[in-house]
This record gives C-alpha cells, sequence and structure tokens, in this order.
C-alpha cells in the first residue's frame, strides 16, 4: 500500500470573505454528474441552454454571451484582448485593486493607458468620466462595477452614453455584483461585461460568464491584428460556442459548466428582482448589528455594495487575531483589506448562498466574542438584537 496522503475532507466553513462564497449544493451535486465528451450533442445543449440563461441574468439581448473557461480574470483578459490593439487609446477607472489590474491588463496588450483615480472606497462622477473621455478620446473605457477590495459599487446609468458620444466602448467588471444586484447590459448600454461564478452565483471559481454588444463585436470583427491570446481569442471561441459551426477549439471544462447551468437555474428560479432584495436585506441587517457594535463602515452610505461589506477595525482591535478566531473557532471566513486597506479593514462577503440571516446572525454572535477576546466592549448581544430589529421591519 503506498503511503498516500488523505483523501479529500474539507473543514466545514462559512464563505463570507470576498469570495469564494458558499457554493449551493445542488450545484456541487450537478457537477458531479458524468462527465461528456466536448461535442456531445447533451452539452451542446447545456451551452446553449446556458447562454440563455446568462443573457437573463445579465438582461441582455447580446448573441455573444457565454462563460470563458478561467476565473473571473480571464474574463477581464477576454475582454481586454479582444476589443484593444496595441497603440489603441484605453481609459482605466482605478478606485481599488481591480481597477489596477485592468489597467495593466490593457497595457499588456500593448495599449496606450490612461488612469484616473479616485481613493480607495470612493466612485467617479459623470463628469470626471466625461473629462476623461473629452482629453483621451479613448476607444475603451474600462470601470468595475463592485470593487470588491473597496466595498464600493459603481454608479453606471448614464456613463454609456457619455463613453458613446467620445466614441469609445464601455467595459465593466461585474465578478462581484452579478446575480447580487441590479446589472442592467442593455438598457445602460454596456459594450462588453464579464464576471465569475465564485461570487453571488454561488458555482465555485472556475468560468468567468462575458457578454459583447453588437458594437463590440463590430469592433472585434475589423480587428487589424491577431488577437495576442490564442486562448482567449473570441473570433475562434465563438465558432465553438455558436450553433451553427461548434468548431472544436479547446476542451471545454464540462463539469465547471454544469455547475454553472446550475447555479443560473437556482438564480433564475429564486428570481432577479427577489434574489436582489435579499442581498439587500441582508445587508441592512449585518449594518444594523455592526453598528450596534461600535463597528463602522468604510465606504459611503450611498455606495455600498449589498454583497461585500468593507468595515473599519476597530482601534486596538488584531486584524489577524480575530480573522484567525472567526475561522478557528466559528469555521466562518471573512476578507482582510486589499492594498492600502491592508490592516484596516475587514471585508465580510454576503454572497449568494451566504446571503442568509442565519449566517448574519451567527457572525454577528462570533464577532462580538473575537472582539470582546480583544477588549473591545460592546454590550452583550447588542449586535445580534439590532439585526432582529431589522429583520422584524425589512
Ligand atoms: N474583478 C473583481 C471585481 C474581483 O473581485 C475579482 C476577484 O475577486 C476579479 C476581478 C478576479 O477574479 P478571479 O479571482 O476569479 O480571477
Amino acid at each position: 500500500m503506498p503511503n498516500l496522503p488523505s483523501c479529500i475532507t474539507p473543514p466545514n466553513r462559512i464563505l463570507m470573505g470576498p469570495g469564494p462564497s458558499d457554493i449551493a449544493p445542488r450545484v456541487l451535486s450537478a457537477m458531479a454528474a458524468p462527465t461528456v465528451g466536448h461535442l456531445d450533442p447533451y452539452f451542446l445543449q447545456i451551452m446553449d441552454e446556458t447562454q440563455q440563461m446568462l443573457r437573463q441574468v445579465f438582461r441582455t439581448e447580446n448573441k455573444l454571451t457565454m462563460s470563458v473557461s478561467g476565473t473571473g480574470s480571464s474574463g477581464m483578459e477576454a475582454c481586454v484582448v479582444n476589443l484593444v490593439e496595441p497603440g489603441d487609446r484605453v481609459v482605466v477607472c482605478v478606485n481599488g485593486v481591480f481597477g489596477g489590474r485592468m489597467a495593466d491588463v490593457a497595457s499588456r496588450c500593448g495599449a496606450e493607458v490612461t488612469t484616473i483615480e479616485r481613493p480607495f472606497g470612493e466612485v467617479f462622477t459623470p463628469d470626471e468620466i466625461a473629462d476623461v473621455c473629452k482629453r483621451v478620446s479613448p476607444k475603451l473605457l474600462g470601470i468595475v462595477h463592485a470593487e470588491t477590495s473597496t466595498g464600493a459599487r459603481q454608479p453606471l446609468d448614464g456613463l454609456a452614453d457619455i463613453v458613446h458620444d467620445a466614441g469609445a466602448l464601455l467595459l465593466v467588471d461585474c465578478v462581484t455584483s452579478l446575480g447580487g444586484c441590479p446589472i442592467e447590459i442593455d438598457k445602460w448600454g454596456i459594450d462588453a461585461a464579464y464576471s465569475g461564478t465564485q461570487k453571488c452565483l454561488s458555482c465555485p471559481p472556475g468560468l468567468a460568464p462575458v457578454t459583447f454588444s453588437d458594437r463590440a463585436v463590430d469592433v472585434i470583427d475589423k480587428r487589424t491584428h491577431k488577437v495576442a491570446s490564442w486562448y482567449l481569442d473570441i473570433t475562434m471561441v465563438r465558432n465553438y460556442w455558436s450553433d451553427k459551426s461548434r468548431a472544436y477549439h479547446h476542451t471545454a471544462p464540462i463539469n465547471m459548466n454544469y455547475g454553472l447551468h446550475e447555479a443560473l437555474r437556482i438564480v433564475l428560479e429564486e428570481g432577479l428582482e427577489a434574489r436582489h432584495a435579499r442581498h439587500h436585506r441582508n445587508h441592512l441587517a449585518l449594518r444594523a448589528g455592526l453598528e450596534a457594535m461600535g463597528v463602522e463602515f468604510a465606504v459611503a452610505e450611498d455606495h455600498r455594495l449589498p454583497m461585500l461589506n468593507a468595515v473599519l477595525i476597530p482601534e486596538g482591535v488584531d486584524d489577524k487575531a480575530v480573522r484567525g478566531q472567526l475561522l478557528n473557532q466559528f469555521g466562518i471566513e471573512i476578507g482582510g483589506g486589499l492594498g492600502p486597506l491592508a490592516g484596516k479593514t475587514w471585508r465580510i462577503g454576503l454572497m449568494g448562498e451566504a446571503s442568509t440571516p442565519r449566517n448574519v446572525l451567527v457572525f454577528l454572535a462570533a464577532l462580538e466574542a473575537c472582539l470582546k477576546a480583544q477588549g473591545h466592549q460592546s454590550s452583550p448581544g447588542a449586535g445580534v438584537a439590532a439585526a432582529n430589529e431589522a429583520y422584524a421591519h425589512a
């Protein structure tokens, strides 16, 4: 008998960090179904249904809507590498880690990148977007809807008109927002968007839903250079997703696509409005509980994300000790701050399956114990009581 490592027995966690979130058991079951070939008629049907459901969740009629093989970052790269050619002018709005990444990806594609910046936790105004569009005349403007590194929600309504008037395309990162708060691809005039499976869709990490408007497809069709990435070249990958050709490009991650298919079914069964309302309700209850315990939010009220609650670590409290105790004693994962917010904020996720009253209440009780161990006193049970009160009035 060879000396093998033990089989996979992960600890039971409540995933309340910046993602991955808790996975719906139905999604895990779907992923355990037998693998079929990537050109099997059964899998082709799953692909077609996934595209239809993605259109509903993205709220779009875009024909070119599909999942890219890879995590959310592959969606980011797929959008940028296909829309940008060397020498193109690109504007990226940077108010957190993921905007910074988009700028990096665009510069690796040979774009002339201009960034506009806001402090972490703040959002951009339409005037700032108009100014930079006027100054730079870009081909593409990229912006993050839900900045997971800061907890800020960027208002998008009205931005497309500004960007289109300047002759540019609007690219939006909705990795964390899709399935948790409204995202209206067609109504808001967004030309390209990408997401990830592991946040509010509650599917394991591994696929990136993407969608491209006709205007974006036209830009791709008129490229003069080959797409710099072979794997993410939409001009080839789309032939596999097209019901006309089904040309082999790469072996699709079959079981990941089963998982996404089931995750989308769950989202649509619940209904987008009901799902968004659930995320909002749990966010408000968490907020009431945290405030009753003297824990403040890091983002102005108008721009808070319901699925990613960034809060300031109270004075004198040890960041790592609290996160360690939450994980080891209570099995709860939350995230620390990223970039300049490291050691200053906690990021408490209420994404998809994890956005429940049970998690809010258990977390508040656990946090109270952890804060008490750090000498931070609040009146016993105040957090849970305030959250319960918020639920009673929701
Ligand atoms: N964009 C945002 C807003 C994110 O939150 C993340 C991941 O947390 C990404 C992009 C990158 O996604 P992934 O880590 O799945 O590659």
